[in-house]
C-alpha cells in the first residue's frame, strides 16, 4: 500500500511547481522568512526592508526566486508593507480568500511555490490603476536591481 497523502480541498488553484518538506524549507530560510512565507505569518508594520523602497528592479519570492513584483507597480501607501497596485504576471500569484476572523480577506500566495506573500485589499481608493493593494510582507521577496536584472 502507498501511504496517504492528505490533499487539501483547494480548486481551481495550480500546483505548487517547488515542493519542499518543512525541513528543507527551515533549514534554506531564517527563523522569520519560515514564519511569514510557510506559516503565514506577518512582519511588524513598518519594520521589513522594502517597505518605501524606491528602487528600480523585480522583485522576486525569496523562498523559489520567481519574479513576482516589478518597482514600477510598486506604490507609497503608508501601510507599513510594500504595496504594489499589480503582480508582475496574473498567473505569478495565486489569490485565495480566507473568512477566518468573521471578515473576507484575500491571501497572496507565490505560484510557483505556494509560500504566503501577503494580501490583497481593493476599493481603497488609492490612486493607482487597479485600485488594488497587494500588501505584501519584505521578508518574502528579494528586490533584484534593474542593472543585475538586464544582464
Ligand atoms: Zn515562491
Amino acid at each position: 500500500m502507498g501511504s496517504v497523502v492528505c490533499m487539501k480541498p483547494v480548486t481551481g488553484e495550480p500546483a505548487a511547481k517547488v515542493v519542499k518538506s518543512e525541513q528543507e524549507w527551515r533549514e534554506q530560510l531564517s527563523p522569520q522568512e519560515y514564519h511569514v512565507l510557510r506559516e503565514a505569518g506577518t512582519e511588524r508594520p513598518f519594520t521589513g526592508e522594502y517597505t518605501d523602497t524606491e528602487t528600480v528592479g523585480v522583485y522576486r519570492c525569496r523562498a523559489c526566486n520567481a519574479e513576482l513584483f516589478r518597482s514600477d507597480a510598486k506604490f507609497h501607501s503608508h501601510c507599513g508593507w510594500p504595496s504594489f497596485f499589480t503582480p508582475l504576471a496574473g498567473d505569478a500569484v495565486i489569490e485565495r480568500v480566507d473568512n477566518t476572523l468573521g471578515m473576507r480577506r484575500v491571501e497572496v500566495v507565490c505560484a510557483n511555490c505556494h509560500s504566503h506573500l501577503g494580501h490583497v485589499f481593493e476599493g481603497e481608493g488609492y490612486d493607482t490603476p487597479t485600485d488594488q493593494r497587494y500588501c505584501i510582507n519584505s521578508v518574502s521577496l528579494t528586490l533584484e536591481p534593474a542593472e543585475k536584472a538586464e544582464k
